[in-house]
């Protein structure tokens, strides 16, 4: 038995009739979480966790069609039990579980297994079927454990200041953004751009009470943010924004930091492997917990990561999907100035 398929629009689950994270226009989409390559435009209705809600509409349409539910909270789309659990990946970020007839599949979206501080914890959900990305699916990649990486960075801002250096992060706008003011906070004072703002003055209106920031643009005064910690997204790599910021140092936050190091980045003096995705030992450790007898393997290095999910005797396929074009993709590759 299977409730899931993979169509040119997305992934489909064909008794309860919807999309999970379709790419293209559906009536009826299930959203895993805000990053763009998972919600997109044009769909009729939209579900998702009721953290996502000002998401989607701040960075989709405010007049969108959606509904919300919590984590462990379920509905029955046309037989269809649907319920969401953490994703660990962003605030708001859900595995969906579809149940039918006892048959259970998972949809992870992205994840990640470590407590970030700011995203509900990822929990593994027993299933069937589970969808897996694969985004650092190698085994090269192996994070620092969230405290030991937030030591470092405390660090090279302390050396900063010492020069007194102003401390720029380039940082996805959702997630690596709030999850770097949350790790940060207290230590000096915190500068955001105007996109990250925005995004967390919607985080906001759901409850939810990030540090407190100031905005950062091509006006401010040297004298406010000497010393003091600048984050900004990878759009803005580069451009008179920084250079005109007192004696800035830059570094980049990306898993991809891990194998590159700063040597790819002229325009970055250090950078740092944060990551919202799990790494390799965190992949294998949430697949082992589904108990699933199929994985499906989406987004990053899903021919080399299925391939050895099979070597240890996990059945396994890779799918073709259109995720993974942004969050640490994005940073990947820098898009020239924005703003
Ligand atoms: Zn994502
Ligand atoms: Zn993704």
């Amino acid at each position: 038995m299977s409730i899931i398929s993979f169509t040119n629009k997305g992934i489909y689950c064909p008794q309860g009739k919807f999309y999970i994270d379709p790419w293209l226009p559906v009536d009826h989409a299930v959203i895993t979480h805000g990053h763009a390559d998972h919600a997109r435009f044009g769909s009729r209705h939209y579900l998702c966790h009721k953290f996502t809600e000002p998401i989607l509409r701040l960075r989709i349409d405010p007049n969108l069609s959606i509904s919300t539910l919590d984590y462990n909270e379920a509905i029955t789309i046309n037989g269809v039990k649907v319920s969401m659990f953490p994703a660990g990946h962003i605030i708001g970020s859900a595995q969906i579980r579809l149940e039918y007839e006892g048959f259970v599949a998972v949809i992870s979206g992205d994840y990640k297994t470590e407590y970030d501080g700011i995203s509900s914890a990822f929990e593994p959900v027993r299933c069937h079927e589970f969808v897996t990305e694969s985004t650092f699916g190698l085994p090269i990649y192996n994070w620092l454990p969230q405290k030991n990486m937030f030591d470092e960075i405390t660090n090279w801002i302390s050396n900063n200041q010492l020069q007194n250096k102003t401390s720029v992060f380039i940082a996805y706008s959702l997630g690596k953004a709030q999850r770097l003011m949350k790790g940060l906070e207290g230590i000096a004072k915190l500068f955001v751009h105007s996109s990250i703002n925005n995004l967390n003055k919607a985080i906001e209106s759901n409850g939810i009470i990030l540090p407190g920031t100031e905005l950062v643009t091509i006006e401010t005064s040297k004298a406010d943010t000497q010393n003091q910690i600048v984050i900004l997204p990878p759009a803005l790599l580069g451009t008179n924004l920084i250079k005109k910021l007192p004696n800035p140092s830059v570094a980049i936050c990306s898993g991809w930091m891990q194998v590159r190091g700063s040597r790819r980045w002229q325009a970055a003096d250090a950078g740092f492997a944060v990551s919202d995705h799990a790494d390799w030992p965190g992949l294998l450790s949430a697949i082992k917990a589904t108990g699933a007898e199929k994985v499906y393997v989406t987004h990053g290095s899903t021919a080399t990561f299925s391939k050895y999910l099979n070597e240890i005797g996990i059945e396994s396929a890779e799918v073709a999907t259109q995720y993974g074009k942004e969050d640490d993709e994005e940073v990947a590759e820098p898009k020239k100035e924005e703003d």
